[in-house]
């Protein structure tokens, strides 16, 4: 077994036992509200012009399992919180099924300020926020995360892949296991492909060694 993956078994036991705050701050390492606080009234896109509020993101900051998706809506840039709107109605309904709640996991998106329109977040515009997002899951050392959609995957991973293609096949960022999915919007507008976003939380849940999914 490789350090890195001791140390994950180390602290998936730790968590379970309670006490994984034994190894946290990680040496060097920095906390949520620190980078929360770098963030206050941001000025290093255009996309502040157009917002109402930072949306940093949202969990357990300890949480085994992180979301990534696009960016802030209408909704989220109102309530400040990512996936709060109908996606993230379903978005909580995928959680739910594998025993979770939206507290225990942490959701984030590339960019932190809405784009336009809701149209995708610009390449120029993920480049400036994504080194936020990478430290969020530094300060927070998920054991997996899922990304929403092929925006997420594409500006996490700097990649340039069709969703449809590699859906619930695993990548890896920074030594951190990644699982892409659809985006809960996508399936608002073509709920037959629900199923398979279903199977990849089911692998989600495995990964993870959650009981299984009633
Ligand atoms: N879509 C996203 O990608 N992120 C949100 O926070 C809401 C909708």
């Amino acid at each position: 077994m490789s350090r890195t993956d001791s140390r994950r078994v180390m602290a998936a036991w730790l968590r379970e036992v309670g006490v994984d705050y034994v190894l946290r701050p990680s040496p060097g390492g920095e906390t949520l509200d620190g980078i929360r606080e770098e963030l206050t009234d941001c000025r290093r896109c255009p996309l502040c012009a157009g917002r109402a509020t930072v949306v940093f993101g949202v969990g357990n900051p300890r949480a085994r399992l992180m979301f990534v998706g696009e960016g802030p809506g209408s909704e989220e840039d109102r309530l400040g919180e990512p996936f709060v709107g109908a996606a993230g109605k379903r978005l909580d309904r995928w959680i739910e099924r594998i025993g979770l709640r939206r507290e225990d996991v942490y959701i984030a998106n590339i960019v932190k300020c809405r784009p336009p329109g809701n149209r995708a977040p610009l390449p120029d515009e993920a480049k400036v926020c994504l080194p936020y997002l990478l430290r969020q899951i530094r300060a927070i050392r998920p054991e997996i995360i899922c990304t929403l959609g092929a925006t997420a995957l594409n500006f996490l991973l700097g990649v340039e892949e069709k969703i449809t293609r590699v859906r619930g096949k695993w990548r890896e960022r920074d030594g951190v296991p990644v699982l892409p999915t659809y985006h809960p919007a996508f399936i608002l507008r073509d709920p037959a492909r629900e199923t398979e976003v279903i199977g990849d939380f089911d692998a989600l849940a495995s990964r993870l060694r959650l009981p299984p999914a009633k």
